[in-house]
C-alpha cells in the first residue's frame, strides 16, 4: 500500500484558514493532541490541531461524520485506546479529517466543533505506562564516550545493540511544566566521598519521543518488518540530566536519579502518515561496521527521520534585556540516529517484551557530525570544559536557575508542504521555587 493518499496533496488547502500556509499546522499535519478548555478545565478531550485551531475530536465523533467504531476511543482522555486501533484506522481517520476540513461543504457541520488553540491547555497525550530511553545518537555516544575513552569511545556493543534503559513513566510531563533543580549525590573527582546537594551540572538531552500504538502480546516479537505498524506518532523529548549525579551513580547499572526527575514532551503526536513525505533513506553504515543482525535487517527503503531539530536558550537576564532565544544548535534527526526507530521497536520487543499503547520511547540524544548540532550541554561545552559565552555577557557550562530552554522540529522536502512539532519548554527553578 502506498504511503501517500490525497491528505498528502500539497495543493490541498482547509477552509480554516489560519492553515494554509501556517508555519506547522497545516492540513497535510494534522497531529493529535489532549486539551481541556477554560469553560471544562476538568473535560480533558482529544484533539487535532489545524492553523490557529483545534478540532474536538470527542464532539465530531458524537456527530455522524465519522465511523461509529471510532467514537469509543476518540471519545477518551488519552490517546492510549485510540492508538491501539492501529495503522488501518490511522489511515483512515487522517483521510476523513482531510476531506471534512478541505470541504467547503462540510464547514457548515464541521465548524462547531473548533475551538481557539488560545482557549486551550494541552495536557499529556497519553497515559504512558512504560517510558524506554534509547541511545541511538551515535556522534552523541562517540561525544560523550571520548570524554572517558578518548582511543576507544563506542562500546564494542554499540553496532550490534540498539542500546537502552527503562525510564520512569510517572516523571514524564508536557511542555511548560517546571524544572525544579534535582538534590543528590555528587562526588567531585578530587574528593574523598560524596556529598548531598542540589545538582550542580543540570543538562538537557534533545531527542525525539516515539508512542507505541499498537500493541504485541507477551512473548511474541514484532518482526522488523512490522515495526512500523506499531509507531502511533512522534513528539520532541528533553530528557533532563543532572551530569553529576549520573557520573556518579551510572556504574553498574547504568541510569536512575540523575534522569528521573523529570522528562518533558511536545503535547502534539506527529503521526507517521504525516511524515511520509520527509521521510528518507537510512545514512549508510560507514565502511567496516557490521551489517545489523537479520532481525534487525530493515527492509525499509526510507526509513530515516527528515526532521530538522533546534534548540534555543533563554537566560533571565536575556528575558530581562528582551533578547531574543540563543540558537544552541540546529542539526537533523536523520544524520544523527545510527538505528531507526523501527529497528528501535523490534529491537525493545526481540525478547518478547510486550510494548503496549501510548507507551513512550525516547530515541536518545541526537546530536550531528557537525558542531552546530550537538544536542547537550555536555557536549556544547565538553564537560565544562569549553563554556559558551550568551548574547548578554553570561556564560554557560550547564543550565542556571531562571534559564529557559526550548526544543523544536520542523520538516521540509521538495514538492511537500511543510509542517511542524511545535515545541516543548522548561524553565529551570531553584530549590523553593
Ligand atoms: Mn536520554
Amino acid at each position: 500500500m502506498s504511503a501517500f493518499d490525497d491528505s498528502h496533496d500539497p495543493k490541498r488547502i482547509s477552509w480554516v484558514e489560519s492553515a494554509n500556509g501556517h508555519p506547522l499546522f497545516p492540513i497535510q499535519n494534522l497531529p493529535f493532541g489532549v486539551f481541556s478548555t477554560d469553560r471544562q478545565e476538568a473535560d480533558k478531550r482529544i484533539g487535532v490541531a489545524i492553523g490557529e485551531s483545534i478540532l474536538d475530536l470527542k464532539s465530531l465523533a458524537k456527530s455522524a461524520l465519522l465511523d461509529e467504531h471510532w467514537r469509543l476511543a476518540l471519545s477518551l482522555p488519552a490517546l492510549n485506546a485510540w492508538f491501539g486501533h492501529g495503522l488501518g484506522d490511522a489511515r483512515a481517520l487522517r483521510l476523513r479529517l482531510s476531506e471534512l476540513l478541505s470541504d467547503p461543504q462540510a464547514k457548515a457541520k464541521v465548524e462547531e466543533h473548533l475551538v481557539p488553540v488560545t482557549e486551550a491547555t494541552m495536557h499529556l497525550p497519553a497515559h504512558i505506562g512504560d517510558y524506554t530511553d534509547f541511545y541511538v545518537g551515535i556522534h552523541h555516544a562517540t561525544n560523550v564516550g571520548k570524554q572517558f575513552r578518548p582511543e576507544n569511545p563506542l562500546l564494542p556493543n554499540y553496532k550490534y545493540v540498539p542500546i537502552g534503559y527503562h525510564g520512569r513513566a510517572s516523571s514524564v510531563r508536557v511542555s511548560g511544566t517546571p524544572v525544579v533543580r534535582p538534590m543528590g549525590q555528587r562526588k567531585a573527582p578530587d574528593a574523598d566521598a560524596p556529598e548531598y546537594g542540589p545538582s550542580r551540572r543540570l543538562d538537557y538531552e534533545l531527542e525525539l519521543g516515539i508512542f507505541i500504538g499498537k500493541g504485541n502480546a507477551l512473548g511474541e516479537p514484532i518482526p522488523i518488518g512490522e515495526a512500523a505498524g506499531h509507531i502511533a506518532g512522534y513528539c520532541l523529548l528533553n530528557d533532563w540530566s543532572a551530569r553529576d549525579l549520573q557520573a556518579w551513580e551510572y556504574q553498574p547499572l547504568g541510569p536512575f536519579l540523575a534522569k528521573n526527575f523529570l522528562t518533558s514532551i511536545s503535547p502534539w503526536v506527529v503521526t507517521p502518515q504525516a511524515l511520509a513525505p520527509f521521510m528518507r533513506p537510512m545514512p549508510p553504515r560507514p565502511e567496516g561496521d557490521p551489517a545489523p543482525l537479520a532481525y534487525l535487517a530493515d527492509p525499509a527503503e526510507r526509513g530515516a527521520l527528515g526532521i530538522r531539530l533546534e534548540t534555543v536558550l533563554v537566560t533571565q537576564q536575556m528575558r530581562d534585556r528582551s533578547l531574543p532565544p540563543y540558537v544552541l544548535s540546529e542539526g537533523e534527526a536523520a544524520s544523527a540516529m545510527y538505528w531507526s526507530a523501527a529497528q528501535i521497536v523490534t529491537h525493545h520487543a526481540s525478547n518478547g517484551c510486550n510494548l503496549q499503547p501510548g507507551d513512550l520511547i525516547g530515541t536518545g540524544t541526537l546530536s550531528t557530525d557537525d558542531p552546530r548540532g550537538l544536542g547537550s550541554l555536555l557536549e556544547i561545552s565538553q564537560g565544562g570544559k569549553a563554556p559558551i559565552t550568551l548574547p548578554s555577557g553570561e556564560t554557560r557550562s550547564f543550565l542556571e536557575d531562571g534559564d529557559e530552554l526550548t526544543l523544536s522540529a520542523r520538516c521540509e522536502a521538495p514538492g511537500a508542504v511543510p509542517i511542524g512539532f511545535g515545541w516543548v519548554s522548561g524553565r529551570v527553578e531553584g530549590l523553593g521555587g
